[in-house]
C-alpha cells in the first residue's frame, strides 16, 4: 500500500504561520479539494527547518555549480542525519565539486523543499494544485507557497 502526499509549504524555509492563519489555509485547501475528495489533511509545525522530500518521485539532484549529479545515497544519508532535529542551517558542502552552497539551490527533480510548516494532503485526487490555487492558499496563509509531491 503506497501513499501520495501533496505538501504545500511556505517559500521561505524558516517562516511559520500563526495557528489562525494555518486554519484559514486549511479551509481554503478543503474548499479546493471539494467535498468528494477523500484526501486527509495534516498541518505540521517543525521546530527547526525540515526537509520535505518527494520520496520515490525523486529522479535526480543536480548541482548548479558544476552541473554534476548528487547521488541518492548522499541525499538519503542527509535526510536520515537530520530526520529528528531538522536543519540548523541549509549551508552544505556538496561532494561533486566541493562547493559551499545551500540545499535550497540544488536542482531537485521532482521538487523537494525545506520548511518549518506544512499542509500535507494525503492521497488527493488532484496531481498538483494550479498556480491560482496556490496563490489562494498563500493569500490565506499570509505567505507565498510552493508544492512538493511525494510518493511513499
Ligand atoms: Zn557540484
Amino acid at each position: 500500500m503506497s501513499d501520495d502526499v501533496l505538501s504545500v509549504i511556505p517559500t521561505d524555509p524558516r517562516w511559520q504561520p500563526d495557528p489562525s492563519a494555518a486554519e484559514r489555509a486549511r479551509a481554503v485547501v478543503v474548499g479546493l479539494l471539494g467535498a468528494d475528495d477523500g484526501a486527509e489533511l495534516e498541518l505540521t509545525w517543525h521546530e527547526r527547518t525540515a526537509a520535505v522530500d518527494c520520496g520515490e518521485n525523486l529522479e535526480r539532484i543536480g548541482c548548479p555549480h558544476c552541473g554534476g549529479t548528487l547521488g541518492p545515497d548522499w541525499w538519503g544519508d542527509l535526510l536520515e542525519e537530520h530526520a529528528e532535529d531538522g536543519f540548523a542551517t541549509l549551508v552544505v558542502t556538496v561532494p561533486c565539486c566541493g562547493a559551499e552552497t545551500t540545499l535550497e539551490v540544488l536542482e531537485y527533480d521532482w521538487p523537494c523543499g525545506f520548511a518549518r510548516f506544512e499542509v500535507e494532503v494525503w492521497n488527493p485526487e488532484c496531481l498538483w494544485f494550479t498556480e491560482p490555487q496556490l496563490a489562494a492558499i498563500g493569500a490565506a496563509l499570509g505567505h507565498p507557497v510552493r508544492q512538493i509531491r511525494a510518493h511513499l
